[in-house]
């Protein structure tokens, strides 16, 4: 899940729904859960659901952007924030991992608290829908875990034209590969030991969290968080 950072309020809002341009000015129009690129349908996400908190309807600070199948899964969930690890306060490429077939868990080694809390975040958005996953089939209209494997035969496709073809042109248009799907952190993932990518995605994708990548792209603590 990539971490991202949505900066100051740029205006106040009294409808939500204006905020929509500024979230994908500044995060990309990805769904800031499962990652996805999506054209139409992506929404403000009130991180603190709206029903049940109703102050924070209009609040910049509790806005992200989610596809309707992460909404849905979501819900009117009453959150507790600190229960969960979020791509606005953690570093959540040090919390989950993507592994062959795009299938989402939460990474090795994890202290146990965070580890509860890697898996409350992923059953909360129902990333751990796939078919077989026995209680947690998706729904014929949730197709996430299809598009994250259609994105890791992709990666890997791209990480293949690179071995052939080590160009500034084909480096390029593997970016574009990605910023077209999304899914950062399958990209991130299958690129692992080629810096120069890892640090070409994190500057394509709008409002990727610098401060949770060093000089050599890999994983910082997050300034703030709890990973
Ligand atoms: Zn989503």
């Amino acid at each position: 899940m990539r971490p991202v950072e949505r900066g100051d309020a740029p205006q106040v809002f009294t409808n939500y729904r204006d905020a929509y341009p500024f979230l994908v000015q500044r995060l990309g129009d990805y769904c800031n859960y499962c990652e996805r690129q999506i054209e139409t349908h992506l929404a403000v996400e009130h991180v603190q659901p709206k029903s049940p908190v109703p102050a924070l309807r209009n609040e910049w600070s509790n806005f992200l952007l989610g596809c309707t199948n992460c909404n849905s899964s979501k819900g009117d969930t009453l959150v507790v924030l600190t229960d969960y690890l979020w791509p606005d306060s953690e570093n959540t490429m040090s919390v989950f991992s993507y592994s062959e077939g795009g299938l989402v868990d939460h990474q090795d080694g994890l202290a146990p608290p965070l580890k509860a809390k890697a898996l409350a975040t992923i059953t909360l958005v129902g990333l751990d829908k796939y078919p077989g996953n026995p209680g947690r089939e998706p729904t014929s209209a949730d197709v996430r875990w299809q598009r994250r494997l259609e994105a890791w035969q992709k990666a890997e496709w791209c990480q293949r034209l690179v071995a052939e073809n080590d160009t500034e042109q084909v480096r390029s248009l593997v970016i574009e590969v990605a910023k077209g799907r999304g899914m950062y952190s399958i990209f991130w993932t299958v690129f692992h030991g080629d810096a120069d990518i890892r640090k070409r995605l994190r500057e394509a994708f709008a409002g990727t969290s610098h401060a949770c990548f060093d000089a050599n792209e890999e994983l910082l603590p997050r300034p703030g968080g709890q990973i």
